[in-house]
C-alpha cells in the first residue's frame, strides 16, 4: 500500500469531476452512489475521502480493509474483491455491502457470520475467465438461494470487460436486463475507465478509484483473495 498524494480538497474536486461525467453521459449524479475505491492506498486515502465528504468506500482485499477500518461510523465499507470463505470472519461487522457474492457457499458463510447482511450478486457479464462473478444464467438461482439464507439481496454487480467504455457496454446492458428481470434495484457497474457506458446502461452505483486517488501501487504479491478459490476452500 502506498500513501495517497491527494488532499481532501483534491479528492472533492475529482469527485465533482466524476459527477460531471455522470451528468454529461445523461445520468443524474444525485441518483448514482459513488463508491470511492481505496485499494492499493494506505489509510491516507480514507482520510482524504472522508474529508471530501465521501462515505462509501470500497476495498478488494480483506486484510487491506481491516488495516484501514478504524471503526469510523461515518464510513460504509463495500467489499468488492474475490473472497475466500475463511476471510469472511475478518470482515463480518465491518462491511456494509458485500458486493462480490458469486457462489452459494460464500453466501452461506456470510449469512452465518453476519446474519441478514446486505449483499449484491456479482455476475460475470464479460465471460473473461480472470473475472469473478457467477454466470448470468446462474444469477436468478443464486439470488433465491441467498434469500433463503436470510441475506438481504439488494442487487447485482459487474466489472466491465477490459478495454474502455464501449467494450464494457454490452456487459452492462446484460446486467441491467438481469436486474430488471429479477426486480432488483441496485446495479453496481462502472469504474474510472467506463463510467459513461455504465451510466448509459442505467448504473445506480459506480466504483471509482483511480479517478479520485490517482494511480495505485501494484497489487499484493500473492495469496489473498486474488487467488482462485480452491475446491477445498468452498
Ligand atoms: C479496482 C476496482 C474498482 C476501481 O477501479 P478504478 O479503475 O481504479 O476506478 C472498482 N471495482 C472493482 C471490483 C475493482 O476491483
Amino acid at each position: 500500500m502506498i500513501a495517497c498524494a491527494a488532499t481532501g480538497a483534491e479528492v472533492a474536486d475529482r469527485a465533482a469531476m466524476v459527477r460531471r461525467r455522470i451528468e454529461a453521459a445523461g445520468g443524474d449524479p444525485g441518483a448514482v452512489t459513488l463508491v470511492a475505491v481505496t485499494k492499493g492506498f494506505d489509510r491516507s486515502a480514507v482520510v482524504a475521502a472522508t474529508a471530501a465528504g465521501l462515505g462509501d468506500l470500497g476495498e478488494n482485499y480483506a486484510q487491506e480493509l481491516v488495516a484501514k477500518d478504524d471503526g469510523d461510523a461515518e464510513v460504509r465499507w463495500h467489499f468488492l474483491g474475490r473472497l475466500q470463505r475463511n476471510k469472511v470472519r475478518l470482515l463480518a461487522g465491518r462491511v456494509a455491502l458485500w458486493q462480490s457474492v458469486d457462489r452459494p457457499e460464500l453466501g452461506a458463510e456470510i449469512a452465518r457470520r453476519a446474519p441478514g447482511a446486505a449483499v449484491l450478486v456479482q455476475v460475470n457479464v464479460s465471460g473473461e475467465a480472470a473475472k469473478g462473478g457467477c454466470r448470468p444464467v446462474d444469477a436468478a438461482g443464486l439470488v433465491e438461494g441467498l434469500r433463503g439464507e436470510g441475506l438481504d439481496v439488494r442487487g447485482l454487480m459487474a466489472v466491465g470487460a477490459a478495454g474502455g467504455s464501449e467494450v464494457a457496454r454490452p456487459g452492462f446492458r446484460t446486467l441491467r436486463g438481469l436486474a430488471d428481470r429479477l426486480g432488483l434495484d441496485v446495479r453496481s457497474m462502472g469504474m474510472s475507465g467506463d463510467v459513461e457506458a455504465a451510466v448509459a446502461e442505467g448504473t445506480t452505483m459506480v466504483r471509482v478509484g483511480t479517478a479520485l486517488f490517482g494511480p495505485r501501487a501494484d497489487p499484493p504479491p500473492r495469496g489473498d483473495q486474488r487467488a482462485e478459490p480452491k475446491a477445498g476452500d468452498l
